[in-house]
């Protein structure tokens, strides 16, 4: 019998919901490239239901009781009092999400002596000590692919939302107004305008790829490049630095995973030689960006507009300044738990579960760390070698 301990994040504020907007979601058997969506044996929740929070349970408990298994499912993840720092001494399998992350620093992992699966039920395993989980050969998986293109989707909503200005616009309209002059001071179309994304991997190609039919033209840095077919399809120009893209978009979207390269990457300095009014979205990590700076940007006018959905630490204060900073547009980090992401992370969560169960192998592109190496995915997007801290583990 395994403990599995499971971190999500609390019920919605009125209860589970008993009614849904829509019956059902459409049925993607297969992403761009030909990957698979997850297919575990079987799943035991209905895709389009809430099955993110804490009594959604990731639809596992079913499998994993039925199996002998004990389940805790848990929102309770700070310090040391916390149900999840309590239970981490007996849980065999940790199962946590970006958006409420149960950050596993080298500390947690040193009390963790059972833990040999750390599965991230999303994208994104920068919430655990790379460096402290490969020392001690725990599996590190994530369900790769599941909410790339939700993410996508929301990072294009949020570059329209700053350059049109469409959420004080909103607001006017809320309030019983109608000043359009009000409305359009700040307001452009994207068209024309220079457009860069900082990595260009699933998420970020599915940008460029997004953004194309809006007639503007694009630019990338990432450590890798993409082929030479894909760049000519999209017409997008390859900056080798990260700082020559910066210095050449109008609007910049923020792809890449937290490591220590990009730790707080955008700082003073390097926002500081971006075009006077550009625009960052940033759904990929808060700790990329100095919180501080982007204020400070936005209150001189070098940004025009700062908008993503991640916070640090998460959940962030209620007097975390990223909420009342001028021209912003932020959301709480939701871009990739829709419910249509849910029912594709919740399925590969389960189709890890078997395998590590069943003594088979974890699907490579699933794996981040194992036996005592990055592998897979994680060997493609991640750099940390044994021992190296992960800025992004202890949740400052
Ligand atoms: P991916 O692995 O497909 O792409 C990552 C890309 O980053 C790769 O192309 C890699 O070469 C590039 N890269 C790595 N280090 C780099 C560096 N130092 N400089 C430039 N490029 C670098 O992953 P993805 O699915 O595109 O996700 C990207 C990131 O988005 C994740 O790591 C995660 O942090 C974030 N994410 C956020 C949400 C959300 O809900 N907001 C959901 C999923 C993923």
């Amino acid at each position: 019998m395994a403990t599995v301990l499971c971190v999500l994040y609390p019920d919605p504020t009125d209860g589970h919901p008993p009614t849904y907007a829509r019956d059902s979601i459409p049925e993607i058997a297969r992403y761009p490239g030909g990957e698979t969506t997850p297919s575990p044996r079987g799943i035991d929740f209905v895709p389009g239901q809430l099955v993110g929070s804490v009594s959604g349970g990731l639809g596992l408990r079913p499998y994993l009781e039925k199996a002998g298994h004990r389940f805790v499912v848990t929102s309770d993840k700070e310090g040391p009092d916390s149900e999840f720092e309590r239970l981490l001494p007996e849980a065999d399998v940790v199962i946590s999400q970006p958006f409420w992350p149960a950050y596993l620093d080298a500390d947690r992992l040193a009390k963790a002596r059972r833990l040999r699966l750390a599965v991230t039920a999303g994208v994104g395993s920068d919430h655990v000590d790379l460096g402290a989980a490969i020392e001690r050969g725990i599996t590190v998986a994530e369900v790769t692919y599941s909410n790339s293109l939700s993410v996508a989707e929301h990072a294009v909503m949020q570059i329209l939302a700053l350059v049109r200005d469409y959420l004080p616009a909103h607001d006017i309209v809320r309030a019983g107004g109608w000043n359009i002059a009000d409305a359009v001071k700040r307001s452009y179309d994207i068209e024309g305008m220079e457009v860069g994304v900082v990595a260009a991997g699933r998420i970020g190609r599915a940008v460029l790829e997004r953004l194309k039919p809006f007639g503007v033209r694009l630019a990338y840095f990432d450590k890798h490049r993409l082929p030479a077919d894909v760049e000519k399809e999209l017409g997008t120009t390859y900056h080798d630095d990260v700082r020559a893209l910066t210095a050449a978009v109008d609007v910049l979207s923020i792809h890449a995973p937290l490591q220590p390269e990009t730790y707080r990457l955008f700082d003073d300095e390097l926002i500081g030689t971006m075009r006077r009014g550009s625009y960052i979205v940033n759904t990929a990590r808060a700790a990329i960006v100095d919180r501080d700076a982007v204020v400070r940007a936005l209150e001189s006018g070098r940004l025009a507009g700062y908008a993503g959905d991640v916070w640090y630490p998460q959940p962030p204060p209620a007097d975390h300044p990223w909420r009342s900073m001028p021209h912003e547009a932020m959301t709480p980090h939701m871009s990739g738990s829709s419910l249509s992401a849910q029912a594709r992370y919740a399925a590969g969560t389960r189709e890890i579960l078997e395998a590590f169960f069943d003594g088979t192998p974890i699907r490579e592109e699933y794996l981040i760390a194992a036996g005592g190496a990055l592998v897979g995915a994680g060997a493609h997007a991640y750099t940390a070698a044994a021992g190296q801290a992960s800025p992004g583990s202890t949740g400052r």
